[in-house]
C-alpha cells in the first residue's frame, strides 16, 4: 500500500503525510529531506548549487540512512533544495531510494512533488495538499515569528511565490498534481481539520 502526498512548499503536506502514515502503521519518507541534503552537502563543500555535474555525484553518493535532519530544515536549505532538484541527473539519481523505499511490505507514505506523478505513478492514493499563497506565507511568517527570526510578511509571500514558480516551471518533473490525485485544499482548515479530511480522502481513495 502507497500513499503519495504531493503539494506546493509550506502546504502542510509534510506535517500530514506524517499524521497519515503514523494512523495506518507505514513507514513514512519526506522526499524534500534527499533534495535539502543534496543542497547542504554542497553547500559544506563549497560548490555552486547550479553546477549540475557536481550536483550529480553528491546525490549519488548521498546515504539516505544518515540524514542529519537539523541542518536541513531551515528556510534557505528550501530554497537551495530547490536549486538543485531542478537538474534531471540529480532527480534521476534520487529515484532509485524513493522507489524503493515505497516498496516496503508494511506500506509507506511519501510526500514531496512529483511522487504521485514519477516516482510512484501506481501509488494507491494520491493526495494534493495545497492552500493559497498567502495563507501559507501567513503559517510560513508565524512560525519564524516564534522561531525569533525578524523578517516580514511580504518576504515570505515573495519567497513562496518564487519557490512555486521555479518548483512548476522546471522541465524535469514539475511540482504537479497527478490527474488521478485528489485535491485537498487546506487555506480554511486548521490541522486536525486538513488531518481529519484528509483521512477521510485516503479512506475514500482506497475504497475507489
Ligand atoms: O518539501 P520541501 O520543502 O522539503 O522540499 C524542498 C524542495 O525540494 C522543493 O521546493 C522542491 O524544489 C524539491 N523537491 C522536489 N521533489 C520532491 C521533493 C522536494 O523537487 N519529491
Amino acid at each position: 500500500m502507497v500513499i503519495a502526498i504531493d503539494g506546493p512548499a509550506a502546504s502542510g503536506k509534510g506535517t500530514l503525510a506524517r499524521r497519515i502514515a503514523a494512523h495506518l502503521g507505514h513507514a513514512h519518507l519526506d522526499t524534500g529531506l534527499l533534495y535539502r541534503a543534496v543542497a547542504r552537502a554542497m553547500l559544506d563543500r563549497g560548490l555552486l548549487l547550479t553546477d549540475e555535474a557536481a550536483a550529480l555525484e553528491v546525490a549519488e553518493s548521498l546515504d539516505p540512512a544518515r540524514l542529519d535532519e537539523s541542518r536541513l530544515r531551515d528556510a534557505t536549505m528550501g530554497e537551495a533544495a530547490s536549486v538543485v532538484s531542478v537538474h534531471a541527473g540529480v532527480r534521476q539519481a534520487l529515484l532509485g531510494v524513493q522507489r524503493r523505499f515505497a516498496a516496503r511490505p508494511g506500506g509507506a507514505g511519501l510526500d514531496g512533488g512529483d511522487i504521485g506523478t514519477v516516482v510512484c505513478p501506481e501509488a494507491d492514493v494520491k493526495l494534493f495538499v495545497t492552500a493559497s499563497a498567502e495563507e501559507r506565507a501567513r503559517r510560513r511568517h508565524g512560525e519564524l515569528l516564534r522561531k525569533g527570526e525578524t523578517v516580514s510578511f511580504e518576504e515570505v509571500l515573495a519567497d513562496i511565490r518564487g519557490r512555486d514558480e521555479r518548483d512548476a516551471q522546471r522541465a524535469a518533473a514539475p511540482l504537479r498534481a497527478a490527474p488521478d490525485a485528489l485535491i485537498l485544499d487546506t487555506t480554511h482548515l486548521d490541522q486536525d481539520g486538513a488531518f481529519a479530511s484528509a483521512l477521510e480522502l485516503v479512506g475514500a481513495g482506497r475504497a475507489g
